[in-house]
């Protein structure tokens, strides 16, 4: 099966869009992921799939934590920078939540700790297990074909 035409069915499948953060010492990483689910209500777990060349996936792997923020409509710009998509080194004021770094004003902030993981062809599935969250009101990012989309 051709590659195009697989992301082009996944693509018709409309999502919001995260950053997902994590922290190793002091080293703090930030990369946008449209996979990103809830699982569970008890316990409280979520999944996030993380393509095997991400640095993030290594980072996940020794920290064992990771943190989920969830964009507002005003936050694409964040998106394309956390997916690699602007060249330009930006200094991110990521806020901490949980002592956590995330997003600041996203629609949610939460906190996990890795629950299991799972290889899954070129990604890794990592369910998190919920520590902490916090919500903010506003209108979702949205990410549909290919493109940033209002969510109407
Ligand atoms: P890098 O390319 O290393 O980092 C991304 C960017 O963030 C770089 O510019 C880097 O300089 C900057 N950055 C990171 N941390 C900091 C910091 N602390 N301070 C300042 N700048 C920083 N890939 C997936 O695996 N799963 C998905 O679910 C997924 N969904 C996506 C959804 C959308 C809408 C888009 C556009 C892309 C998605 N991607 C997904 C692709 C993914 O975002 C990119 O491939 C990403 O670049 C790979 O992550 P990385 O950890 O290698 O990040
Ligand atoms: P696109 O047309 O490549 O993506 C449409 C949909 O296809 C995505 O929402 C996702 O569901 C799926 N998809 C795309 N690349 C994938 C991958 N490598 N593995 C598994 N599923 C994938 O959209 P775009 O705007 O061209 O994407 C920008 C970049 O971000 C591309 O390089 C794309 O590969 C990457 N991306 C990766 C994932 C992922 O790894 N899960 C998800 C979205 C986007």
């Amino acid at each position: 099966m051709d590659d195009r035409l697989f992301r082009t069915a996944m693509g018709k499948f409309a999502t919001g869009v995260t950053v997902i953060t994590t922290k190793v010492g002091e080293n703090v990483h930030g990369m946008t992921a449209n996979a990103f689910m809830s699982v569970s209500l008890n316990p409280k777990l979520v999944l996030i799939s993380i393509g095997e060349k991400a640095n993030m996936n290594q980072l996940i792997k020794e920290s064992g934590k990771f943190a989920v923020s969830v964009l507002n409509e005003g936050q694409q710009d964040l998106s394309a920078y956390f997916a690699g998509q602007i060249k330009e080194e930006r200094d991110v004021g990521f806020d901490t939540f949980n002592e956590m770094p995330v997003i600041k004003d996203a629609l949610v902030n939460l906190t996990c700790n890795v629950h299991e993981s799972v290889i899954a062809g070129d990604h890794t599935l990592y369910i998190g297990e919920v520590t902490d969250l916090r919500v903010t009101d506003g209108e979702a990012l949205g990410f549909f074909e290919g493109k940033y989309r209002k969510v109407v």
